[in-house]
């Protein structure tokens, strides 16, 4: 809340004209413009893009390993089972992310020694 700069009253909104607000103290009638401060852009829609792992080949232990550490939902999977239900698909959705954070995972995925893709 502004202050009159005249006797420390209280300045009220009055009206506004185009980018200038007209604030009146409500003790002194002291009159200030000032420039209206214009509304914060609104974000726009985030777009989020999908991280997939894909299978050159039927998925070997060590990339199953490595998939575990990007899919923590994985991990609780028994071994025999996740091997199935990964040589049925030729890549599996790691989720959707932010961008950033798509890239962080995507490089995570490259120095585990995995084929990741963004779309
Ligand atoms: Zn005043």
């Amino acid at each position: 809340m502004s202050r009159c700069p005249r006797c420390a009253g209280e300045l009220r909104f009055r009206e506004r004209r185009g980018m200038l607000e007209l604030f009146v103290c409500s003790d002194c009638g002291f009159e200030q413009w000032t420039h209206a401060t214009p509304p914060p852009p609104t974000p726009g829609p985030v777009a989020l893009v999908r991280v997939v792992v894909k299978w050159l080949a039927p998925p070997s232990a060590t990339e199953i390993v490595a998939l575990r550490q990007l899919a923590p939902e994985l991990a609780d999977l028994p071994a025999g089972t996740l091997l199935k239900r990964l040589r049925e698909a030729p890549e599996y959705e790691i989720g959707m992310f932010m961008p950033e954070k798509a890239e962080e995972i995507i490089s995570h995925g490259k120095r585990l020694g995995l084929v990741l893709e963004m779309r």
